[in-house]
């Protein structure tokens, strides 16, 4: 990997939704690179101990906005108390599949309502570098594995997956409305693990949606036993398979964006996209095996029917990452759980309580 650009003078990048899973890891690495992160969330799903657990790994406590970016003028004071922010990195969203199926206007309100804000905060100040937060959702059942991000964007599963599918429309009709932004949307696959000093994680609230952090309660005794949804999917051994990112890596993505959008000279208004995954896939029996390996014990689980919305297979194509962002995956599948299952060992130590 080609070494990152570390700026001399610290450059300002806001970071919405800054305070969350992803947001929280990117916001160390920004520091970490020699940016300088201001956080906005409305800390609707992450927890105030978030800010401290960056603080006890960068040092200091980042600048944070309690406050959501949906609200144009509480954007507006941020702007008048940083008159230099250079960028922007757009994690705000909500992002559970299931509750987008029960609840599409909360999403459709939420995750396009902070796409408009936030695009109008940035051509009002001046902004044009911004990392958009994507999905591999985005795909739908792709035809052709590994995913390429020449593939056809096909029906996406859930609200959620739409509501991603039209933020990156809507980046794109700016762009042909020849606004002054520029624009990387990264598509994720399944950000998963921990930062590697157990001092930030995941910290879903009730029950776990995702696989990895039903795992680590399971085996951390906070669940009975993991349910696989379906084992007769025509996949090599029936389960789903999933390429499975180390949230690290995942935040290291966003700063080779940054950089790349910072040191793009041309005043061209223009939106790319880029696969952010590892290019290999796991299935959910590899990754209960492969839990089982980091961790010494045996996870209890049991095959339940299929869950509604999951495609069989999907893993990325990550070579265009490779080859214009100069990025790529580093962590491999046993560290990336091995950190959640560290992180996940910490929890009570921390005094932070799954609840549900
Ligand atoms: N999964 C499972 N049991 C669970 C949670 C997830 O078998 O309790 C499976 C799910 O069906 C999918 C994979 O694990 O095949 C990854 O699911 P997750 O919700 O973590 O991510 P998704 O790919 O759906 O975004």
């Amino acid at each position: 990997m080609e070494p990152l650009k570390v700026h001399k003078q610290k450059l300002k990048i806001l970071v919405t939704g800054g305070a969350g899973y992803i947001g929280s890891h990117t916001v160390v690495e920004l520091a970490k690179a020699g940016f300088e992160p201001v956080i906005v969330d409305d800390f609707s799903n992450s927890h105030p101990y978030v800010l401290q657990g960056i603080e006890k790994i960068i040092g200091y406590e980042p600048i944070t906005y309690h406050m959501n970016c949906r609200n144009l003028d509480d954007l507006d004071q941020i702007a008048k108390e940083h008159d230099d922010i250079k960028g922007l990195v757009h994690f705000a969203a909500y992002k559970l599949v299931g509750e987008s199926v029960k609840e599409p206007i909360k999403y459709y309100e939420n995750n396009l309502d902070s796409n408009i804000s936030v695009t109008k905060f940035c051509l009002k100040n001046g902004i044009r570098s911004v990392v958009f937060s994507s999905s591999c959702t985005v795909y739908g059942l792709p035809d052709k594995l590994p995913v390429s991000e020449a593939a056809p964007l096909k029906e996406a599963e859930s609200p959620y997956g739409r509501t991603k599918q039209i933020g990156e429309y809507f980046f794109e009709d700016c762009i042909k409305a020849l606004h002054p932004l520029n624009v990387i949307s990264l598509r994720y696959f399944n950000p998963i693990g921990a930062d590697p000093s157990s001092e930030i994680g995941e910290l879903p609230i009730g029950i776990p949606n995702n696989l990895v952090p039903y795992i680590t309660q399971t085996g951390a005794g906070l669940r009975e036993l993991l349910t696989v949804f379906g084992d007769d999917y025509s996949t090599p051994d029936g389960t789903c398979v999933r390429d499975y990112i180390h949230v690290s890596d995942l935040a290291q993505a966003h700063i080779a964006a940054l950089s790349k959008l910072l040191s793009d000279q041309s005043t061209e208004p223009k939106i790319e996209y880029f696969n952010i995954g590892t290019g290999r896939g796991y299935s959910v029996l590899e990754i209960i095996r492969a839990f089982e390996k980091v961790s010494g014990k045996s996870l209890p689980h049991v095959i339940g029917p299929r869950r509604k919305g999951d495609v069989p297979m999907i893993y990325a194509d990550p070579s265009k990452a490779l080859k214009d962002l100069g990025w790529r995956a580093e962590y491999n599948i046993e560290e990336a759980l091995s950190h959640a299952w560290k992180w996940e060992q910490r929890l009570p130590e921390l005094n932070l309580k799954q609840t549900g």
